[in-house]
């Protein structure tokens, strides 16, 4: 099974008179949507309290949660305060996951450090993260989710996000097509460029991690450095397109969480992707 849904509530959620983040769940049902990805990009705040209560609204509404991590996250930094740090956040992300029932936590890598290679970067980023997961054992069922960027100068190809998912199976390959598209200069204007990527992600990690893979997938704005603005479907100039990657779910018999990370239409733009894949699945 697909499931679909938004990175964070739209402005719709508020037009439509909601205000607390405990009512989205609902909301989101009535959509027709099956997926919520908590937004802790600033900081994980959340109340124990506040967590249970989406828990038990998620389960009533058969919502599947993932939390989107602080984007403060380095793990290839050089600076052992800021690896603590970078550990504070992950192991505060994964604490609200237990609690919300979150089955992943999604992580950005970090950046390339200045005027080094990024086979440098890439290895300290590797020595850190098998030091998370050792500290980490307690929250064995929750998946850190390693996330593909958008700018160039980031840690974050897919063949970095792989290697480093090579290193666990706790760790979960998190493919945003944006990103890889902005950061690729527009790639996947054509279906085998994604096609492409599905295979390498089966070769190296095995077809039951390429099976479940976590999916953000919206248009994107990009320059040379790569990502630039997240956009929208309503604006036709930008890709990646969800018509070119949908018929690939079925392929590869995907059973992938897919969120969109729309600007501003999270809600809508997941409403649109999963009219798409039901429409390919009618005809099947
Ligand atoms: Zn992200």
């Amino acid at each position: 099974m697909v499931r679909f849904g938004p990175a964070g509530n739209s402005s719709l959620f508020y037009e439509e008179g909601h205000k607390s983040s405990l009512e989205i769940p609902k909301f989101l049902r009535e959509k027709g949507l099956t997926a919520y990805e908590y937004q802790c990009g600033r900081g994980v705040r959340v109340t124990e309290d506040f967590c249970y209560k989406l828990k038990k609204a998620s389960e009533e509404n058969d919502i599947l949660l993932s939390i989107h991590s602080p984007y403060y996250i380095n793990l290839a930094s050089e600076d052992r305060e800021k690896l603590d740090k970078s550990f504070h956040h992950i192991e505060k992300s994964l604490w609200a996951a237990e609690k919300m029932g979150a089955k992943v936590i999604v992580v950005h890598p970090g950046s390339i450090i200045k005027g080094k290679k990024r086979e440098e970067s890439l290895a300290k980023a590797k020595s850190f993260l098998e030091e998370v997961l050792a500290k980490t054992k307690n929250y064995e069922g929750i998946k850190i989710g390693l996330e593909t960027m958008g700018k160039v100068n980031q840690l974050g190809s897919l063949d970095e996000v792989l290697s480093l998912c090579l290193l666990s199976n706790r760790l979960k390959p998190v493919i945003d097509f944006g990103h890889l598209h902005a950061r690729e200069g527009g790639l996947f204007n054509r279906r085998e460029e994604f096609q492409k990527v599905l295979e390498k992600i089966g070769e190296v990690l095995g077809e039951e991690r390429l099976r479940e893979i976590h999916i953000h997938f919206s248009p994107i704005e990009y320059t040379q450095g790569g990502e630039k603005k997240h956009r929208t479907f309503d604006e036709k100039e930008y890709g990646p397109r969800f018509e070119d990657f949908a018929p690939l779910i079925f392929k590869y018999n995907l059973s992938s969480v897919i969120i969109s990370e729309s600007q501003d239409k999270q809600t809508e733009d997941a409403i649109l992707m999963k009219n798409i894949y039901d429409s390919l699945k009618g005809g099947r």
